[in-house]
């Protein structure tokens, strides 16, 4: 049976990924730290499954990464795990260096030992994935998109320390020859997502007829791609991928903020009219702008497409109705993450 160990599978993309996984016959190791952002209601559907394996713990510790890696014997390594919210890196850098970057170099070291340690056949299938952001190449004007040869211009410190993570994972390819890939990907969006991003935030605080605080003007870009294309994308990658390469992952579906959060006012206008009859777009406030707030990302998903025959199978609109009715059909998972319970219950340690 397949093994992969997975990094940061208590989270948004990670939880989906394991779920998928999982169900698709993976037998799975993960290990999250289960920062704030770690919700092991995520992955109560496997509760019981002895395919997959949960560990409390943190990627920085290299004896706890050499252990699981010798008794699990994984056949690949994706690494999720991160420090991953853009506003609170602005208020506290240090511990996405930890993470990121520090965090990373661990993990990294551990697996060449490891993938030094097996023999040719195992040695030669082994991968190290690590899954980064678009966010590592900075801010685009109105036209171009980003591809995988656009230099890296990181402008927050959490751009900048998955910026760093990128070049660490490169080098321990060129270096010690680690048979590596990294994915670029835009901003995901889905089922798990923690309502502090923008689109699981505008979702609860409208349909609980909250004010919809919206930085800036509102017309900042980004490209959205629904988190179970990222997901394919990975598998695909981490099958088929050129070693050593970068793939930009995306969804073609640019939109400014402020059309996002339009979008899911009308559906939930539509799904769950609000008691006063009000339309949920006068809820919405626009509040002073993120400092050093990139105005446009896009990506050029050109090389995954053409060597890797990867595409997004959902559309935004299709995209974004699922994620509100998952909300809406999952209110209890999001009250648990909003009143701090989902913290206090850690059922099923493995
Ligand atoms: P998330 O914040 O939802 O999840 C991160 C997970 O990592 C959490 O479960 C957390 O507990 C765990 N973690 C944090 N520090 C850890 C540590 N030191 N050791 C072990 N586990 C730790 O993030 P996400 O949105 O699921 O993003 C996952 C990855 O994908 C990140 O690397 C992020 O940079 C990247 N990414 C995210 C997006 C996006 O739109 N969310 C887009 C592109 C790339």
């Amino acid at each position: 049976m397949t093994t992969w160990l997975v990094t940061g599978g208590a989270g948004f993309i990670g939880g989906n990924f394991v779920l998928d996984a999982v169900r698709r016959g993976v037998r799975i190791v993960n290990l999250d730290a289960l920062t704030y952002a770690g919700n092991r209601d995520t992955l109560a559907p496997l509760d019981g499954d002895p395919t997959h394996v949960f560990v409390e713990g943190d990627i920085g510790d290299a004896a706890l990464v050499e252990r699981l890696l010798r008794e699990h014997g994984p056949d690949a390594v994706i690494n999720f795990a991160a420090e991953s919210h853009v506003d609170r890196s602005i208020d506290g850098p240090a511990a996405f260096v930890q993470t990121n970057v520090v965090g990373t170099l661990a993990l990294l070291e551990k697996t060449r030992d490891y993938w030094r340690s097996l023999g040719p056949v195992e040695r030669d299938a082994f991968r190290f994935l690590h899954v980064s952001t678009d966010e590592v190449y900075g801010s685009l004007g109105e036209t171009g998109k980003f591809t995988e040869a656009t230099p890296y211009a990181p402008n927050s410190p959490y751009s900048a320390s998955k910026a760093a993570s990128d070049h660490l994972v490169r080098a321990f390819h060129h270096t010690y020859g680690l048979p590596v890939l990294t994915t670029n990907c835009s901003n995901n969006y889905g089922p798990y997502q923690f309502p502090e991003k923008l689109i699981p935030l505008i979702i609860a605080r409208a349909l609980a007829g909250e004010p919809l605080p919206v930085y800036g003007d509102g017309r900042n870009v980004r490209d959205w791609l629904f988190v179970g294309d990222h997901c394919t994308a990975i598998r695909r990658v981490l099958q088929s991928g050129r070693v050593g390469e970068t793939y930009n992952v995306g969804g073609n579906a640019e939109r400014e903020n402020i059309e996002v959060v339009r979008v899911i006012c009308a559906l939930l206008d539509e799904r769950r009219p609000l008691a006063d009859g009000r339309a949920r777009e006068s809820l919405i406030s626009f509040v002073a702008d993120r400092p050093g707030h990139d105005r446009r990302y896009a990506i050029d998903a050109g090389k995954i497409e053409r060597e890797l025959g990867w595409t997004p199978t959902v559309t935004f609109e299709q995209g974004i109705a699922q994620t509100v009715d998952w909300y809406l059909d999952n209110q209890s998972w999001v009250a648990r993450v909003l009143d701090g319970s989902y913290r206090l219950e850690r059922i099923g340690q493995a």
